[in-house]
């Protein structure tokens, strides 16, 4: 058979400086298999280093396999917070895409390199590890999922600001995919939540809510944009028209970006129900998003924090702030939801003297066991909007109690047993595949309902053997 290379010859970019490298001079060549020479090969919107505008002195190298193209830029480790590299999309439809950055790695890269991405709801920026591997071919790390205009109006820029001294800074190519998950997201973003709540308030409350919030963002992250309200005192003289006044104020403000209703109307029937709520005593918690608004924001709401039980308002904060990083990933069922953000509290909890994971997980177990002869598992909770009445009974004990234990059972199958890779690895795989094919290659099953038949087996086993899937978990 005779090959014909219709290949066109890539000219490098003409403000770069050459290569000083000779072909075959390599410092890692099993990296070499992974180079992709033909950018249109890939998948979505490839723009090498040669569509791009550089900023300050970049130089071309072939040394460290692999790269898109004919090769990679560097910034030379110097002039730092002078050069970057900026690639100007041309979008052909309006949605959401995942941006991909492909960088080849090493001990001498910056571990602090700046992304920034300018989309259709404003600018994020994405700070990333040069020395570490890419998830993707060897080659490209995802930054996230962004929704895009159609046109120009989108940007991505690789900056050597603030990136380690006497380290590399490196700019190869960015791909942008279509997303399978056409929704608003939460993201990664550089602000704290900001706390809505009485500035003459000196209870321990609302510092409870926090250390708890706080736990879990250094776990998994800080995502956002997130709001915290607390509302509704023990000292009555706090429950005051003028805080709450003003927080609804923040309330209808907060939620009135990018919405068509009017200020009044939102005050008259969102923020009333708030203050009516406080008003009434009772202890709620929960988060509320506001995704008519671009961003969308997430909300989370305290009410009457005195009327939850110390130290369970600490791990009230890291249930609902998982919440939060949850929203931030496509849809997962509420099991997932409601029992990742359990399991967490338990685990984070304890780490911190809050919470006691086997004494937790053993009464979750035995509230599932108080279902008594109902045959409905957890996955007839994978959605509580669609779940009949029979099943909308049972929220507590599928969704929260079941749900809780799956989360475990689920971390218990994975490769590396460690809950850390929750973060690190499982939810990147569901922003990936969505959460039916994430589960199936995290929990090593064949298809979901492999996933729901192993686990209603494992409901069926003594306690004792159902603690040691606890003991089988590494950090
Ligand atoms: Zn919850």
């Amino acid at each position: 058979m005779l090959m014909v290379s219709l290949a066109v010859a890539i000219e490098p970019h003409p403000d770069a400086l050459p290569n000083t490298h000779q072909p075959g001079e390599v410092d890692v060549p099993e990296n070499v298999a992974f180079i992709v020479s033909d950018p249109r090969s890939l998948d979505g919107i490839v723009m090498d280093e040669t569509d791009a505008v550089l900023e300050g002195a970049w130089q071309y190298s072939t040394h460290t396999p692999p790269y898109v193209g004919i090769g990679y830029l560097h910034d030379q480790k110097a002039n730092k917070g002078q050069k970057s590299v900026t690639w100007t999309p041309d979008i052909p439809k309006s949605g959401y895409y995942e941006v991909r950055l492909s960088h080849c790695y090493n001990v001498r890269r910056s571990t602090n390199t700046p992304i920034t991405i300018r989309h259709a709801a404003g600018m994020a920026t994405v700070i990333i590890n040069q020395q570490a591997l890419p998830q993707h071919g060897r080659l490209f790390r995802s930054l996230g999922v962004f929704p895009f205009k159609a046109g120009k109006s989108g940007m991505v820029m690789v900056s050597n600001r603030g990136t380690d001294a006497g380290k590399v800074v490196i700019a190869d190519a960015v791909q942008f995919l279509w997303s399978a998950d056409q929704k608003p997201r939460l993201s990664r973003v550089e602000a704290p939540p900001a706390y809505i709540r009485n500035a003459k308030d000196t209870s321990k409350w609302p510092s409870l809510i926090e250390q708890g919030i706080n736990v879990a963002r250094d776990y998994v992250g800080n995502y956002g944009p997130t709001v915290v309200y607390v509302l509704g005192h023990e000292d009555p003289a706090l429950n005051s028209d003028s805080f709450h006044r003003k927080l609804v104020d923040q309330y209808c403000q907060n939620r009135q970006l990018g919405s068509s209703d009017s200020l009044e109307d939102r005050k008259s029937t969102a923020g009333k129900d708030l203050v009516e709520k406080a008003l009434r005593g009772l202890g709620d918690a929960y988060l509320s998003m506001v995704e008519d608004r671009t961003p969308p924001m997430a909300e989370l709401v305290f009410i009457n924090p005195h009327e939850f039980k110390d130290p369970y308002l600490q791990t009230r904060g890291i249930h609902e702030y998982m919440h939060v990083y949850q929203r931030s990933f496509p849809d997962t069922p509420t099991w997932m939801m409601e029992g990742g953000a359990e399991f967490f509290a338990s685990y984070l909890g304890e780490k911190h003297g809050w919470a006691n994971l086997r004494n937790d997980m053993t009464a979750y177990m035995e509230n599932v066991h108080r279902m008594g002869e109902s045959t409905l598992g957890i996955q007839d909770m994978e959605d509580i909007d669609q779940a009949s009445p029979e099943v909308k009974q049972y929220y507590r004990h599928l969704a929260y109690d079941a749900g809780a234990w799956a989360f475990a059972f689920m971390i218990g199958r994975s490769e590396s047993q460690r809950v850390s890779a929750i973060p690190k690895t499982f939810y990147p795989l569901i922003a990936e595949k969505g959460w039916e094919a994430g589960l199936t290659e995290y929990a090593k099953v064949e298809d979901k309902q492999a996933f729901y038949q192993k686990f209603t087996e494992f409901l069926k086993r003594p306690l004792e053997e159902q603690l040691l899937v606890l003991a089988t978990l590494a950090d």
